[in-house]
């Protein structure tokens, strides 16, 4: 297939999938390929904005040799020598940063490759009983339990697809990914959409059988000049981490962390409870940074160094409630471990992206 077409392709299957059913802010990426090259969104781009110029070009050989690599044994030593490896990869005439997980969209054999995060699938990838749903429901599908993402993450899905291939001389054309989201990788542009509409259907019976479709309440702002109050109260401790400022009706707000870009643009836990300035430095003490989200008796309401920030910390605080309300079908929601917490919290990579999207 010449290269126009399926580039043009790729960014067409990229805005389909690229609006908040699927992922939020700059989460998700995609891509296509041929035998020598990868093409894939360049991180800090959100899906709905891909058109077939903007994609990063790499060589899919070099991207093969990322595992014979030596690299530092600490997380952010190697996370950043991965980043400079991958860049390594991209093509001399093409430009933009490439997505971390450009190396794992190498491993799929298909031609198209689509990532996101859909609120009801997380239902099931952050469900307790998750695994057992998922081997269930699909049963040719490759399920992940939470892995750092980025190399690690590459690496075990890289072998997970060996040991497929071994097994039944094929690699899956579904993988999901415990606390994180779902690939769907097909040779056609219709065969992506028919799985995706395969996943939608059948996540959405257990989850109508269980009485949690739909989305969560959210209550009404009844007293809108002591919410004011509340969060002038928290701006005048937070300073230029409080520029920018969001207010919604009462949600029940996680509390914990669901998945990576939850933490990225929510934080990985809300500030809860009675609201005072020792309360928030507390926080701050304890976490090493202001809270995004103060969840108040009545509303909630979510801070940032601008209004988009802000915006976006009450996107994933409510896209959060959603994936807990499905995660009921699927056993109850399974925060992420307090390991995986910190490391996320300090990924060099991440905080890139989060820059892009202030
Ligand atoms: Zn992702």
């Amino acid at each position: 297939m010449p290269e126009t077409d399926m580039l043009r392709i790729i960014a067409d299957l990229s805005r389909e999938f690229g609006d908040d059913r699927y992922v939020r802010g700059g989460g998700g990426n995609t891509s296509c390929k041929d035998e020598k090259t990868l093409w894939v969104k360049p991180s800090g781009l959100s899906l709905l904005d891909m058109t077939p110029d903007r994609f990063v070009a790499m060589s899919r050989d070099r991207l093969g040799e990322l595992y014979a690599q030596r690299f530092p044994g600490d997380d952010s030593g190697r996370e950043s020598a991965v980043a400079r490896f991958v860049a390594s990869a991209v093509l001399p005439d093409s430009k933009g940063r490439p997505s971390v997980e450009a190396p794992l969209h190498n491993s799929f054999p298909q031609r198209y490759v689509v990532h996101t995060h859909p609120p009801p699938v997380n239902g099931m990838t952050c469900g307790r009983d998750g695994e057992a749903a998922c081997a269930r429901l699909f049963p040719d599908a490759l399920w992940v339990p939470f892995v750092e993402p980025g190399y690690t993450l590459a690496k075990v899905v890289r072998e997970e697809m060996r040991k497929c291939r071994e097994l039944n001389g094929r690699v899956p054309d579904k993988v999901f990914l415990g606390n994180h989201g779902m690939f769907i990788a097909h040779d056609e542009a219709d065969g992506i959409r028919a799985i995706f509409k395969e996943v939608a259907g059948k996540i959405g019976e257990v989850v109508g059988a269980a009485g949690r479709e739909g989305e969560p309440k959210v209550r009404q702002l009844s007293d809108a000049s002591a919410v004011e109050a509340a969060a002038a109260k928290v701006a005048a401790v937070l300073g230029d981490e409080a520029k920018g400022k969001t207010v919604s009706g009462w949600f029940k707000v996680p509390a914990g962390a669901i998945s990576p870009d939850h933490i990225v643009y929510a934080r990985s836990y809300p500030y809860a409870g009675e609201l005072t300035a020792a309360g928030l430095e507390k926080y701050r003490a304890e976490r090493g940074y202001w809270p995004r989200i103060v969840a108040l008796k009545d509303a909630v309401l979510a801070f940032g160094s601008s209004d988009k920030a802000a915006g976006l910390a009450m996107e994933l605080a409510w896209d959060g409630a959603m994936v807990e309300r499905y995660a009921e079908a699927f056993g109850g929601v399974k925060y992420l471990d307090e390991r995986f917490v910190a490391f996320i919290e300090n990924w060099e990579v991440e905080s890139y992206r989060q820059k892009q999207s202030r």
